[in-house]
């Protein structure tokens, strides 16, 4: 009998198990006070400002890995992740590991703060992104537009290289968030 797995194209099955693992792997980190929607997610979930008619919201991407989707990324609009109202993006704090790690180039330590370039490129992926799917691309279309879109923008090298550390990074200083060096 011939190995049907081994000739498949279609890589859909394989990421199902990885995606299972996954939260399998991250149950014991699920947060018992965790507050999606309510006053309590301001812990994890910062507001940066408005922009095109979205709100841009910097995250702890672990946080919303852990308790509400593994698969959540550099960041992420609401047509690709269900928890992500509509009008918002929300753009990860750091590089990550998960589901075997962002792979970006540059990186010099573990779960390393994304640079203001970075955070900005992104933020410009998931619009465009977000606007092409809103138009009825499907997402496989609509993220290579996106990546394009960056190269356009210019502000990294590439959409996957990170700027040179040590660089600002994003706190929270007297209820704002400032890029501090
Ligand atoms: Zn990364």
């Amino acid at each position: 009998m011939p190995d049907a797995r081994k000739n498949m194209t279609d890589r859909r099955l394989f990421f199902w198990m990885d995606f299972e693992d996954e939260i399998q792997k991250r149950a014991p980190k699920k947060d018992p006070n965790f507050d999606l929607n309510g006053p309590g997610n301001k812990r994890w979930k910062k507001f940066i400002r408005e922009e095109d008619g979205f709100k841009i919201f910097a995250v702890s991407g672990e946080t919303v890995r852990n308790n509400v989707d593994v698969t959540f990324g550099h960041g992420g609009h609401g047509l690709v992740h269900v928890c992500i109202p509509l009008d918002e993006i929300w753009i990860d704090m750091r590089h990550y590991f998960c589901l075997d790690g962002c792979d970006c180039d540059n990186l010099k330590r573990k779960n390393q703060p994304v640079s203001k370039e970075f955070f900005e490129s992104t933020t410009i992926h998931e619009t465009t992104e977000f606007l092409e799917m809103k138009n009825g691309r499907r997402f496989n279309e609509s993220d290579p537009i996106a990546r394009q879109a960056e190269r356009g923008a210019g502000l990294l090298v590439d959409p996957t290289t990170e700027i040179d550390w040590p660089y600002p990074v994003l706190k929270e200083v007297g209820g704002k968030m400032i890029w501090v060096a």
